[in-house]
């Protein structure tokens, strides 16, 4: 099989969906076409890619192979150098039904990883997982390189500086990173999840959980969310939320939002009137903020001030970790390929597994998953 590896052509995408060392194991088995230049941004040159066994070809031949290994998904331009009856794989977000709509159009089987099930046997494909696991890392070294003091306590002959205070909102992977990272560096951390399960989660890692009591069985029922998910929660639940994260983020420093729903906008929980009552100076990153963002006053791609706050919209923090990001994301992808790939090298499509049934938007012209 002819497996591609385009360039990744998105505004701010610096990942890359194969390295060397996932290109040498594919190309022991098949022909491995990277465009030129493709890993350049990740500090992956042509040379590493050659000397891993692939051809270094112009981006119509990594389009135009039998499958293509993409980060994002192709855009109208991408769509039209791919062959119908081709294979796509990549983050192709899958709740993008219009998106989804034209791949199938054009003909080609896609495979979105991000919608693969969160069970032990997919955790090695977990793309969410370990891009949201840098992107929470990554938040909080933005937030310490703008917070204009220290992270830890430090004890000096001039005097004592006390350690900064850390919030987090919302406590999936990037959120357990985010806090074992600012705990790392020496700040106290408390956080805030709907799901209960997250609590022993925060408190094992040495941070302090806000907890927010479910005042009736509906409240504490959809806080279980759904396949690991959070669900929205009642506008009840959501104001107790609000009026107690609201006193927390008067004392902190720096302020993580991490908190999403599939398929949804994000929710609201840092709103004007409590940063304007945080301290001056205190740092805001949203990493919500391609979701709409946790906080209103967040803007896309910018840092701003609000009522003395820094409020951090960058978009895509993984990318600022192009080389380790794709390192993972393309062992990701290897894994991944091991279920449609059989022993004879060829492609198949096994709907009896249920990584491959889930994560199989599109094919034969029609989208599967809406
Ligand atoms: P996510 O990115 O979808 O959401 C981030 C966090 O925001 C979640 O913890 C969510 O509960 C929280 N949130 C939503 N609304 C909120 C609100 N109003 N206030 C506060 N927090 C709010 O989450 P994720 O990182 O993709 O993780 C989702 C789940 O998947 C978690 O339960 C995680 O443990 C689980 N997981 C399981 C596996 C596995 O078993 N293979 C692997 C990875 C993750």
């Amino acid at each position: 099989m002819r497996i591609g590896i385009p360039a990744e052509t998105r505004p701010g995408e610096t990942r890359v969906a194969a390295t060397p060392e996932t290109v040498k194991k594919l190309a022991a088995k098949h022909q491995v076409l990277v465009e030129s230049g493709a890993g350049v941004r990740a500090s992956y040159p042509d040379a590493a890619y050659e000397a891993a066994g692939a051809h270094i070809v112009d981006g119509a031949a990594a389009f135009g192979a039998d499958m293509v290994l993409k980060v994002r998904s192709p855009d109208g331009a991408e769509r039209a150098r791919m062959r119908p009856g081709s294979v796509l794989v990549g983050m192709l977000n899958p709740f993008d039904t219009e998106n989804l709509a034209a791949l199938a159009g054009a003909g080609l089987t896609a495979f979105a990883l991000e919608a693969a099930p969160r069970i032990t046997r997919a955790q090695s494909m977990d793309v969410l997982s370990s891009q949201a696991n840098i992107a929470g890392y990554k938040a909080v070294m933005l937030a310490a390189n703008t917070y204009q003091r220290f992270m830890p306590m430090l004890m000096t002959a001039a005097g004592t500086v006390k350690a900064a205070r850390v919030l987090i909102m919302g406590v999936g992977v990037a959120g357990l990173q985010a806090i074992a990272t600012a705990k790392r560096l020496g700040a106290v951390i408390e956080a805030s999840d709907v799901r209960p399960p997250v609590k022993e989660q925060v408190e094992s890692l040495g941070a302090k959980f806000i907890d927010v009591p479910y005042e009736t069985e509906e409240e504490r029922e959809i806080a279980q969310g759904s396949g690991g998910y959070a669900r929205p929660m009642p506008a009840s639940w959501m104001q107790r939320q609000a009026a107690l994260v609201h006193e927390r983020a008067k004392l902190a420093d720096i302020i993580i939002t991490t908190a999403l729903i599939p398929g949804r906008k994000a929710p609201v929980l840092i709103g004007e009137e409590t940063v304007q009552a945080m301290k001056p100076g205190s740092v805001i990153v949203d990493m919500a903020v391609e979701q709409g963002g946790n906080c209103p006053l967040t803007e896309l791609g910018r840092t701003v001030v609000k009522h003395g706050v820094y409020i951090i919209g960058e978009p895509n923090l993984a990318s600022l970790v192009a080389a380790d990001a794709s390192a993972l994301y393309a062992r990701n992808v290897l894994d991944f390929l091991k279920l449609v790939i059989d022993k004879e090298d060829r492609f198949v499509i096994d709907r009896e597994d249920e990584i491959v049934r889930a994560t199989l938007v599109c094919a034969d012209g029609a989208v599967l998953r809406s």
